[in-house]
């Protein structure tokens, strides 16, 4: 007997546990039904399962004290006196196998029950079963049946934010403007129901229609959002476009409602998108915004020439300098907020680095012909030429199809993988061993490294070869440049730091060409930086075998462990020669085997030939 109730508490742990839907985040709570919230509840333990009516039989999932009692003639489709079948009670607590007996016995699949007159699939998906709602359809459940409160299977996925369900009946070929009673679509349910981003970000994901709107108010999802003052709602549905226009049956505007709410962030929120698509329908504004990247390249250039020439301006007064200079800076910052969108902020450092690189190639011009200028020409063409390939190959960013992901989600969630742990959920794919979804990029990346600021891509299994060789490029040509400098100052200035002591020297340096110290300051930065990156991604790539990523994250786990965890014992290090080899891709002429693993399409484990061994995820 204590086997048994050990078996029915891990039975009822595996049916109640892990999927209670948020209470209190939507307003059906107070509404559900009396025979939903008595499942909720947990079963109180039962001493002898051999007694006990098939009701409670079917809730405990005591297979065959349930069979004995519809053998010895008990009708299955017989509702009890609260009017519920035995396959709702099956439904509520995920007992797949009673199901499937009950079914087989004639149970009525889509058999209304209960306070709310719903379905059993209507219960498993309040409870957020998956593989129930997947056993259910197969049995040909219909999704679009109502429930006594007007909702239908998607709406109810929607309210209890079981995202994964949202997936699979629309990957199932559930309409994603689906109507209720109301004519409310789910991304109006869940703008108006469910507070925060998700899962509105979710279902925006299946591109619903943004400006339809319902029977009886006639607001759209964004109407929906302000009436119920949810900001992240808000945010992604301005996001994703939705009209600001729209009249409802009051003739109200989202603006206008958000006035009457007095809602402030929204009203904002909601003026400065107005304000932001107004622009958009000048022509000269929209001229600007497809040369964003074009003026910020001028930008820079100017910006560089300046800083160069208020430095050699002929004048003694540091002061006037000094104020022209915050003047420029001034300047500049304002500039980019109004000409250049923030998407393309983010290329400035890639920008501000061609630029410095290509000035100095100018400033270096008059030692043409000599073998310094052969040297530096040629690591600079490695620059650029390693910079282009960073910078336009692929990383490794996941595509598929919008049937691609609905087959996938669909094979995922029949196969028990839809975890959204390895399910990404803004990319609707499931992730590769080693990838990441990057924010910047908006894609899964695999073998992810990092976003890199100065070529304004990601860096992964694609690119991080030629991203090493555009560090190594950088530093050598930075290395140039601070040679040539300290060579320029011996040549043009009458000072030697051995002779006048230091301060004399910088003096010195300083007074005889502001415009070179400039020079050398911003190659001695960029040296830095890329010095020190080439050695950290060096280290990491032949001793480790991680990525940066991978590195940090493993770092950050251990501080919360008790044992030191040993960053060279994972299962991608193997070894120094055989890390370089499958990196770089060269066998050294035979002496190591590299093995190509395409990371793009790896889940849950790699076999390497080369070590004869399999490579979990760590
Ligand atoms: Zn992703
Ligand atoms: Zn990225």
């Amino acid at each position: 007997m204590l086997c048994q109730i050990t078996l029915i508490l891990q039975c009822r742990n595996h049916s109640h546990g892990p999927h209670l839907p948020g209470v209190g985040r939507h307003g059906l709570c107070a509404s559900e039904s009396k025979e939903l919230a008595k499942a909720r509840e947990a079963l109180p333990l039962i001493e002898d399962s051999s007694n006990c009516d098939i009701v409670k039989a079917t809730q405990y999932g005591i297979f065959e004290r349930c069979k004995e009692l519809v053998e010895a003639g008990y009708d299955v489709r017989q509702p009890d006196k609260e009017n519920v079948s035995l396959l709702h009670w099956a439904a509520i607590n995920n007992r797949l196998d009673l199901v499937r007996f009950y079914i087989s016995k004639g149970a009525v699949v889509d058999q209304l029950g209960g306070d709310l007159n719903s379905t059993p699939l209507h219960w498993a998906i309040r409870q957020g079963h998956l593989p129930m709602v997947i056993l259910l359809l197969q049995y040909g459940a219909d999704p679009t049946l109502i429930d006594g409160e007007g909702f239908s299977s998607i709406h109810l996925a929607v309210l209890f934010q079981h995202m994964p369900i949202i997936a699979y009946l629309i990957s199932k070929g559930q309409s994603v403007n689906m109507t209720d009673l109301n004519g409310q679509t789910p991304l109006m349910l869940s703008a108006h129901k469910v507070l925060g981003p998700e899962p509105t970000g979710f279902l925006l994901k299946f591109n619903p229609s943004l400006n339809v709107v319902d029977k009886i108010h006639q607001n759209t999802p964004l109407h929906w959002a302000v009436a119920a003052g949810n900001v992240n709602a808000v945010d992604k549905l301005l996001e994703a476009g939705s009209s600001l226009d729209i009249r409802n049956v009051k003739g109200e505007t989202p603006l206008d409602m958000a006035l009457q709410n007095k809602n402030r962030l929204i009203i904002h929120m909601l003026k400065t998108e107005a304000k932001m698509r107004a622009n958009k329908k000048f022509r000269l504004w929209r001229w600007l915004q497809k040369c964003e990247l074009f003026l910020l390249l001028m930008l820079s250039v100017i910006t560089m020439w300046a800083v160069g020439y208020i430095l050699d301006f002929n004048s003694d007064s540091w002061l006037l300098k000094g104020c022209l200079l915050l003047t420029l800076f001034f300047l500049t910052s304002l500039l980019p907020r109004f000409l250049v969108g923030y998407r393309s902020l983010v290329y400035l450092p890639t920008v501000f680095l061609l630029m410095e690189l290509i000035h100095s190639l100018t400033w270096l011009s008059h030692l043409a012909g000599t073998p310094f200028y052969f040297a530096f020409l040629l690591s600079i063409i490695g620059f650029f030429y390693f910079f282009y390939k960073t910078w336009a190959t692929d990383p490794g960013f996941t595509k598929a199809s919008e049937e691609e992901r609905k087959t996938n989600i669909i094979t995922l969630a029949e196969t028990g993988c839809l975890d959204f742990r390895t399910f990404c959920t803004s990319c609707l794919i499931r992730k590769p061993l080693r990838s990441l979804h990057c924010h910047v990029c908006n894609s899964c990346v695999a073998r992810y490294d990092q976003h890199c600021l100065w070529t304004g891509r990601c860096v992964g299994f694609g690119n991080h070869r030629y991203y090493i060789f555009f560090l190594f490029f950088l530093s050598i040509v930075c290395d140039w440049i601070i040679y040539e400098s300290f060579i320029y100052w011996s040549n043009h200035c009458a000072t030697t730091f051995r002779e006048d002591g230091l301060w004399t020297y910088l003096n010195q340096i300083v007074a005889c060409s502001p415009w070179v110290l400039y020079i050398f300051m911003l190659a001695t930065f960029h040296f830095s930086w890329s010095t020190f990156l080439l050695l950290n991604q060096l280290f990491q790539i032949a001793f480790l075998g991680l990525t940066s990523h991978e590195r940090t994250s493993l770092l950050k786990q251990s501080r919360h462990m008790k044992q030191t965890l040993s960053l060279r014992r994972t299962p991608y290090n193997l070894g120094f020669t055989q890390n370089l080899a499958d990196f770089f891709q060269c066998g050294c002429f035979g002496l190591v085997r590299p093995c190509a693993v395409d990371w793009t399409s790896q889940y849950t484990m790699v076999f390497h030939p080369a070590k004869e061994k399999v490579l979990r995820s760590v």
